[in-house]
Order: structure tokens, then C-alpha cells, then sequence
């Protein structure tokens, strides 16, 4: 296949929503909305949404949260529908301290996934329930996509930035919940996307080189992923983490799509690179196996539950099966 994978193929890359940037800074928008019986909003925690049993994400009127909301910290301006409509998220108080100092809360391109984490210990009606982006994502429809995206994104930027990081004073949240200003020095602070480069890595015989992390599950494979660093550019990237992880190197490299990843801040970019080399020695650390698949072993791992592709929504089963030539499974 030679087409550009699209993002809006990507369920979680969907746009769905205007973001109506100019509302942001309007005086009292939020207020204002919350008096619109055609507003709806979506409850977000943690890097989890509530949803409804058989029908996606769950959106309310004002007046028909299921949860309480008190003070005005916790309204996000998420966007505007077709007719004008305001979409808000509702932070709903956080179920866990934020990291301590020193532990690692932004390394989570490999990160386990989270799906043994436990739903936040809010109490929902029957019929609702709280479920990850993670989980859920390959099921919304565009316009919900895109709601939850930004709702989980927003939320984890607020829940791990309450301080000035000049002074270290406290910040308030401004601009309809896309901005933080400390309230000592005035400074404003708004919400960072780190940028991750991800990589179907193709030798000269059109085999694909996936890797398996040290804390994935068994039997879980994956293409390569690496944060960007500071003053690299994205192709550099995507060299340097192929060499440092499998050491393969890599010639061309060509973009294929993006995926915002909101786990806590991520955007993926996705790649497709060429290897000049095929000797594989993993570095233990990231990862403790990777080797190259023709489209037949791979095919074969698969079905026989030798290999456990990456997950429906990701970028990564994009990069795969666009190589692959269609669904793997
Ligand atoms: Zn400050």
C-alpha cells in the first residue's frame, strides 16, 4: 500500500469537533452555557470517561450530571457542535494523589497499558460506568472521539501541573480550562504535547521489525516507539531510537500519519522507515525481544496466538496493517 494513512482513519486521531478557540476567553462562556439546556457535557477522570452501557460516551444536560460539581476549576470548554451547541467536560475529583517527586509519570509511549488500573471511586447510576480512553476508543464515533481525546488530554494536564513552575505558587485555571496562571507573578501556563515518534521499520525483503517491552504482557508485539528529544528533529528520532533500542539502522523516512495519545501528553508521528541493516541486538532495558516478520509469519503468530498485535485504536495497528496490506485479525 502506498497511501498516506489518514488520520481521521485512526479512531482516536478523529477531529469530530470544533474547538472553538475564540470562546475560550470569552467572559462567562462556561457559566453561560451551563444555563443552555443544549449543552452537553462529559464526565472525564483520570484518564477515563464515563460511558453508557451500549452507547458510547455519555453526554448530559446541565442540570442532569449524575455527579456533583462544585466550584468552577473543574469546567473545560471542549468545543462547539453544529449548531452552536457548547460541549464541556466536568473534571471529576481525582481518585489518586498526583506523582510524587521522582517518580515517572510521562514516560508511557512503553508503558503497560492500563488496563488492570481500577475505575475511579466515583459512584455512578446504574447504567454507567467509568471506562478508559484506552479501552474505549476504537468504539466512539468521531465527534465522541474527539471530545474524549481532549477531555482526557486537558484533565491530565491539570491534575500534574497545580504550580507555578517559576515560583512554585499555586495557579489558577483561566481561559475556559486551556490555561493555568499563578497567581504570584501572573505568569500564564498552558497545556504541552510531547511529541513521540513511532515506526514501522521495513527491510530490503519487506519484513517488518516489531519488538516486544519488558512489562508487556506476553506474547504482546509492537513497532518501536521513542519520545523526540530536546533540539532533535523527527527523522533523527526515529534513527536514534531504532539503533538505541534494536540496533538497526535506518535510511529513508517517511511520514504516515499522527495520533494524539493522551496518555498523559503524547502526540504520536507516525513513520515508515527503511532499514540498511537487519541485525537485531535489543537492549534489554526497553525491550527484550525484537525481530523481523514476513507478512506470513506474521500472519501465522497471529492465528495461533504466538503474537499479540497492538490495539484497535492505536497508530501502531495502523502502521502494521497499512504495511500488512489489511486487518490482521
Ligand atoms: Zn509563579
Amino acid at each position: 500500500m502506498t497511501g498516506v494513512i489518514v488520520p481521521d482513519d485512526l479512531p482516536l486521531s478523529r477531529a469530530g469537533v470544533d474547538r472553538a478557540a475564540l470562546s475560550r476567553t470569552e467572559d462567562g462562556f462556561v457559566d453561560a452555557a451551563l444555563t443552555q439546556d443544549a449543552t452537553r457535557v462529559l464526565l472525564v477522570c483520570d484518564g477515563a470517561v464515563v460511558t453508557a452501557a451500549g452507547s458510547g460516551l455519555a453526554l448530559f444536560g446541565p442540570t442532569q450530571l449524575p455527579v456533583p460539581t462544585t466550584g468552577d476549576d473543574g469546567w473545560l470548554l471542549l468545543g462547539r457542535g453544529d449548531e452552536g451547541e457548547a460541549y464541556l467536560a466536568w473534571r471529576v475529583p481525582d481518585r489518586r494523589p498526583a506523582p510524587r517527586v521522582g517518580e515517572a509519570s510521562d514516560v508511557l509511549v512503553h508503558a503497560a497499558p492500563a488496563e488492570t488500573e481500577p475505575a475511579p471511586a466515583r459512584s455512578l447510576p446504574d447504567g454507567l460506568g467509568w471506562t478508559l480512553l484506552r479501552d474505549v476508543g476504537a468504539d466512539l464515533t468521531a465527534h465522541e472521539a474527539g471530545l474524549a481525546t481532549t477531555a482526557v488530554a486537558l484533565d491530565a494536564w491539570h491534575a500534574r501541573h497545580p504550580r507555578c513552575p517559576r515560583c512554585g505558587a499555586a495557579t489558577r485555571v483561566a481561559q475556559s480550562g486551556w490555561s493555568r496562571i499563578c497567581v504570584e507573578d501572573g505568569s500564564e501556563h498552558y497545556p504541552r504535547t510531547d511529541p513521540a515518534v513511532i515506526m514501522a521499520v521495513v527491510d530490503a525483503d519487506d519484513r517488518i521489525l516489531l519488538g516486544h517491552a519488558a512489562h508487556w504482557a506476553a506474547g504482546r508485539w509492537s513497532t518501536l516507539a521513542g519520545f523526540v528529544e530536546a533540539g532533535e528533529s523527527l527523522e533523527h528520532a526515529v534513527r536514534r531510537e531504532v539503533a538505541e533500542e534494536t540496533g538497526v539502522l535506518v535510511g529513508e523516512v517517511s511520514y504516515r500519519g499522527s495520533q494524539p495519545w493522551p496518555f498523559p501528553a503524547s502526540l504520536m508521528v507516525g513513520f515508515r522507515a527503511v532499514a540498511t541493516s537487519t541485525d537485531v541486538t535489543v537492549d534489554g532495558v526497553e525491550l527484550t525481544e525484537a525481530r523481523w516478520f514476513s507478512r506470513a509469519e506474521l500472519a501465522a503468530a497471529v492465528r495461533a496466538g504466538d503474537v499479540i498485535p497492538p490495539g484497535r485504536a492505536s497508530i501502531a495497528r495502523a502502521l502494521v496493517e497499512e504495511w500488512f496490506g489489511g486487518p490482521l485479525s
